[in-house]
């Protein structure tokens, strides 16, 4: 289970209707923008073009501070390179000294809270003010931001205005343009008579030791200009090499950032420049290191350079659009600030923030820096549960799982105890503390006779070619009628399907609870007992399960240095099909007909995060119900995570709880009789839930739906 006070805060952010229906909307209205901005652009090769830029960051990043440092004071500035954040602020503090500094102005700098340096000019009696209207009011409600370029997302008009009324002792109206209005003229004031300016910088180029900023207010044009003495904070994995590399990055960050095609601003500083009484103004570039150049060297985390800091993985986490910024507890939050926190504050601070993650994979889906958060998150949680362990309940249940033979009996001996708790299939209520799990959404009930049992009186004939079918433990032990299915479906293609009865859990849900070690152990069982026989074929019809033969077997693999057991695995990754895909093959090449029903019906479709994001298998479903002549009425979000993740709804079930509804209205809202999807884990949640609130929409899997045709 979670930390408790993780849990009570996201408790508290979900009820929080203000909260989550900003994110909400914001989140929704993002992702058409967004698609819009990027309108001919082609946004793969983009963002490839700034992968390989960042990478290069990552892989020269002595070399490229070196070469900007020199550039830059060859113009003038004076650069400071420290990996010791105090020494940082001693360092601002000391230009303050020197110089008479009484009042400071500051704009764009993520890094100056990352070593919290307001609160600790502010202890030596410096006035320090945020000029950016969503961090001065962080600024004035003390509190921190909950979102990387829009920090005061979480705060309504409402209580700005009160914030503001405080501040300048009158009653302010939450109407927008006042409160702009009374920002306005409370910070001019400040620009005016401010010694020092503090800015971050998005970009920082070695090839001429600039800085560009880009942003809509103009205030950092403001902060970087007015005052004499100027002081860049620029994290290390801004750097690139040359001045053409800003380009696709200043291409990229507002489409991905806001959705906007461009920033109202962009200021480019190279060197000094002059203040209004003609004397050169003090420039000072500190270059934070706070860990980076250990993450660059880190074989793995070293992507994480390739982040822009655009924040689209928070706008489209729809985790993150539930419980907003503050759930995660430090300065970067959202999928890319569990991977920061981990290194800026320490793994042991990405602990709980870490388990937030459900691994849907859509911020990877949408990261112009084509990073694989969800892949490093999941390297965070693997090197945590190395480090500190799993609890002794949940690694037990995980080895229970990937025992076959001790797994298979217990099951058998559920179906038996269930009995009293069934009622049309389905479990309803659970005691005690397992209460919470089937709250919102009805069980399934362990089927009487599994898969494995049934197959052995299905008659399938001599047919010409052979399938090996890896079930996967829902539809070998809970929903066994869409295995039946499958193997209807293949036989009336002529292709024999083959139950290896060895094969065992995929180990997805350990892998994905970090128990790397434990989900590792069934790989070469499963490769074993599924190449045993010489098929054209192995076919599963859950992606999640499917993902997991084709790529989480191969990586474990490598991890554990069995190469040369990694050819043979990619041999049987070569044979994998996920149901839809292969479905779609065989009626393209006419071996499978499906009749079109009398009925025509209108269905709707749930795109599964696996199938969609990691398979990349999200047409082919479409043109197979489109070939039975169903009418598909596309619902809103298709493929937003429905909430499952395995244990992750067992662990957070108020998050899941809450995906799932949102997922249940949207079904609603197709005016539709039945959604149709291709995981099992989707099924078992979605159906769940309309029982759950008595409702009859009918919830299938494809191959559920298909058989009826064949
Ligand atoms: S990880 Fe990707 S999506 Fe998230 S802030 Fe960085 S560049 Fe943007
Ligand atoms: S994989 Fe999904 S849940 Fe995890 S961080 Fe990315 S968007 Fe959020």
């Amino acid at each position: 289970m979670a930390d408790r006070a993780l849990k009570k805060s996201i408790e508290k952010a979900i009820q929080n209707p203000v909260l989550t229906g900003t994110l909400g909307r914001f989140s929704e209205a993002y992702v058409i923008a967004k698609a819009k901005a990027y309108e001919g652009i082609d946004f793969e090769e983009l963002r490839s073009r700034i992968a390989e830029i960042k990478r290069c960051t990552a892989e020269h990043l002595y070399e490229l501070a070196e070469e900007f440092k020199k550039n830059a004071e060859a113009k003038g500035a004076k650069v400071f390179i420290t990996n010791d954040t105090e020494k940082i602020k001693e360092y601002i503090l000391n230009v303050a000294k020197e110089k008479g500094v009484r009042s400071i102005i500051k704009s764009k700098s993520m890094a100056s809270e990352e070593i919290h340096l307001n609160s600790y000019l502010e202890k030596e009696g410096i006035e320090v003010n945020e000029t950016d209207l969503g961090e001065w009011i962080i600024q004035l409600a003390k509190q921190k931001p909950s979102h990387m370029v829009l920090p005061a997302i979480h705060i309504t008009k409402e209580e700005i205005g009160e914030l503001f009324s405080k501040k300048i002792n009158e009653e302010v109206r939450s109407e927008i343009p006042e409160l702009v209005k009374v920002a306005r003229k409370q910070l001019r004031d400040k620009f005016l008579n401010a010694d020092m300016g503090i800015s971050g910088a998005n970009i920082a180029v070695a090839e001429t030791g600039s800085i560009v900023i880009i942003e809509n207010e103009g205030n950092a044009g403001l902060v970087t200009t007015l005052p004499k003495i100027h002081i860049a904070l620029v994290g290390l994995e801004k750097l690139v090499a040359n001045f053409s590399d800003v380009v696709p990055i200043l291409t990229a960050l507002p489409k991905s950032a806001t959705g906007q095609l461009f920033t109202s601003y962009v200021s480019i500083i190279t060197g000094q420049s002059l203040n209004t009484d003609s004397s050169f103004k003090d420039l000072h570039i500190i270059l934070i290191d706070n860990k980076r150049t250990e993450m660059a060297r880190d074989p793995i985390f070293k992507e994480a350079f390739q982040c822009i800091r655009c924040a689209s993985c928070l706008n489209v986490c729809p985790v993150f659009r539930l419980v907003g910024g503050h759930v995660f507890g430090h300065v970067y939050t959202g999928p890319i600030g569990i991977i920061l926190t981990a290194w800026f504050n320490g793994f042991s601070k990405a602990m709980n923030i870490q388990q937030l993650c459900i691994q849907c994979g859509r911020c990877k889906e949408f990261c112009p820096g084509k990073i694989d958060i969800p892949g490093l998150i999941l390297e965070i949680r693997g090197r945590i549960v190395k480090e500190k362990g799993m609890p002794f309940i949940q690694k037990s249940i995980f080895s229970i799982v990937n025992n076959r033979r001790l797994f298979h009996s217990i099951l058998r001996k559920a179906s038996l105890l269930q009995r009293p708790f069934v009622q049309e299939g389905f479990i309803r209520h659970l005691p005690m503390f397992f209460t919470e799990i089937a709250d919102y959404r009805s069980l399934p009930a362990i089927a009487e006779i599994s898969l494995r049992d049934r197959i052995k009186d299905i008659k399938q004939g001599n047919l010409e070619e052979k399938a090996v079918f890896f079930a996967g433990c829902l539809i070998d032990f809970v929903y066994p009628e869409i295995g039946e299915a499958v193997i209807k479906i293949l036989n009336k293609a002529g292709i024999e399907v083959i139950f290896p009865e060895e094969q065992t859990c995929c180990g997805a849900p350990a892998r994905y609870s970090g128990a790397l070690d434990v989900a590792d152990k069934i790989v070469i069982n499963n490769i074993n007992a599924l190449l045993k026989e010489d098929v054209q074929y192995i076919v599963s019809a859950c992606p999640t399960c499917a993902v997991s033969l084709k790529y989480g077997f191969i990586s474990a693999l490598k991890t554990y240095q069995k190469n040369s057991f990694v050819n043979k695995a990619k041999e049987f990754a070569s044979k994998i099909y996920d149901f839809s895909s292969l479905i779609y093959c065989l009626v393209k090449t006419k071996r499978l007909k499906i009749k079109s029903f009398d009925r025509q019906e209108a269905i709707t479709y749930h795109d599964s995060c696996h199938l969609k994001r990691t398979l990349n298998v999200y047409l082919e479903p479409r043109e197979v119900l489109t070939t039975a002549k169903y009418e598909i009425r596309e619902m809103f979000e298709s493929d937003m995570c429905c909430g499952m993740g395995g244990y992750y709804s067992i662990k957070f079930p108020e998050i899941s709880k809450a995906l799932l509804q949102r997922k249940l209205k949207n079904i609603r809202d197709t005016k539709t009789e039945m959604v149709v999807m291709d995981c099992p884990g989707c099924v078992m949640q979605i159906r769940g839930g309309f029982d759950k609130e008595k409702d009859n929409t009918q919830v299938k899997h494809l191959a559920e739906v298909i058989v009826k045709g064949i």
